[in-house]
């Protein structure tokens, strides 16, 4: 009796370690994955392999192999469904199958088949993403509980299995299938909750755009890499006269707005941030010519002051407009010094009379404003 409680025993600890390993696994391989079809693929093939670990070495009674294969196929058929559930169990029931003996149907029905009808039926039926799954425990151990109990019977009536036999497996299972489900759903969570906290971090709540952090980090690695950039900051014109004749939260929507407008004017490969307050900053990257990079810049501005905003004939000039200074690197300055020499390219615009893009010339360390 005690072999085959320590049997047991083995074979939940066996589960629930790999489950663990597993998990930890996924975490590490996370960032590689670009769809969760390739990760359904992988779970099916590691509860397949779990599903084989614990049938390998079981508890012989009467001929009967008696081990806790049903736990990994009944869990991904309640996370992924029968499909999954069918696709796993291929390789246990083949080996089951291979290794015959008096209870070999049974073995396949009771502890195989069986598993994957039930926990596919208690399935939770709402879209999810497989790659964060949070399982409802009380309904996955509901729907297991009603397993067991199913094959508990179905073991007494037609295979030599005793009473105590079965219970043991009921309990030991039962714990397996629970801590594998803690520990899925705790790791996720973590996973869920890291996610958030990256893209919270790096996001402007207001403008919903990419914020300086973001910026910083991201153009920060380009500058490292010698490429060729250029940055633009962007100031819109006469914004407390906007605030103050319409209200901040007007004011609010039209920085939104021009966030947006930020992104459409610039490509996939550029980055632009809000600054802070109504500054915004754009890295164009990919173009080692300063005058096409003073052309993609004005053509920012010139889509900011052709954009209808509500209420802008009662701004200075009767339009909403933005001025841009810019600065330009081939490789060789580092992010601080094209932040202030943008800056002080764009002091320079507002001084022109706003509504244009300035280029800091480096060569003679003099300015060089360009009309829009
Ligand atoms: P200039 O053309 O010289 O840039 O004039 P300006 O009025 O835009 O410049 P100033 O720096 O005097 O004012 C900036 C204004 O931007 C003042 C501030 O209330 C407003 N502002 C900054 N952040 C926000 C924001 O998040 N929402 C709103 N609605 N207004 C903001
Ligand atoms: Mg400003
Ligand atoms: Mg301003």
């Amino acid at each position: 009796m005690n072999d085959l409680l320590f049997f047991f025993l083995e074979n939940m600890a066996l589960i629930i370690a790999l489950m663990y390993l597993a998990l930890k696994l996924k975490e590490t391989l996370l960032v590689e994955w670009k769809s969760s079809t390739q990760f359904l693929w992988l779970s099916s093939a590691f509860f397949s392999f779990l599903s084989f670990s614990v049938m390998h070495n079981p508890f012989i009674h009467e001929g009967m192999r008696l081990d806790l294969r049903e736990v990994p196929i009944f869990f991904i058929s309640y996370i992924g469904g029968w499909p999954l559930g069918i696709l796993s169990a291929i390789v246990p029931g083949i080996f089951r199958a291979s290794v015959g003996g008096p209870t070999v149907v049974e073995g396949i029905l009771q502890s195989l088949i069986l598993p994957i009808v039930i926990g596919a039926l208690f399935r939770e039926k709402v879209p999810f993403n497989h790659l964060f799954i949070i399982i409802n425990i009380k309904r996955m151990l509901t729907g297991f509980v009603v397993f067991e109990f199913i094959k508990s019977i179905w073991m007494i009536a037609t295979t030599p299995a005793t009473l105590f036999i079965v219970a043991a497996m009921f309990f030991f299972a039962g714990i397996a299938v629970l801590a594998m489900s803690l520990i899925l759903n705790g790791e996720n969570r973590n996973l869920i909750l890291r996610r958030e906290l990256e893209f919270y971090s790096n996001q402007d709540p207001m403008t919903h755009l990419p914020n300086i952090r973001f910026f910083k980090n991201k153009v920060g690695a380009f500058v490292d890499d010698k490429q060729p950039l250029s940055i633009a900051m962007v100031d819109v014109d006469y914004f407390k006269v906007y605030n103050d004749t319409h209200g901040h939260q007007k004011g609010d929507q039209v920085l939104r707005t021009i966030g947006q407008l930020l992104i459409d004017s610039t490509s996939d490969s550029d980055v632009v941030a809000r600054y802070g307050g109504e500054e915004f900053i754009i890295c164009f990257t990919g173009e080692a010519d300063p005058e096409k990079i003073f052309a993609m810049a004005d053509k920012v501005r010139q889509n900011i002051e052709s954009h209808r905003f509500e209420g802008e004939e009662l701004q200075p000039g009767g339009i909403v407009s933005v001025s841009v200074g810019l600065s330009f690197s081939d490789g060789t300055r580092s992010l601080d010094q094209l932040t202030k020499e943008a800056d002080k390219a764009l002091y320079q615009s507002k001084n022109k009379g706003r509504n244009c893009v300035t280029l800091y010339e480096q060569k003679n360390e003099n300015l060089q404003p360009l009309n829009g």
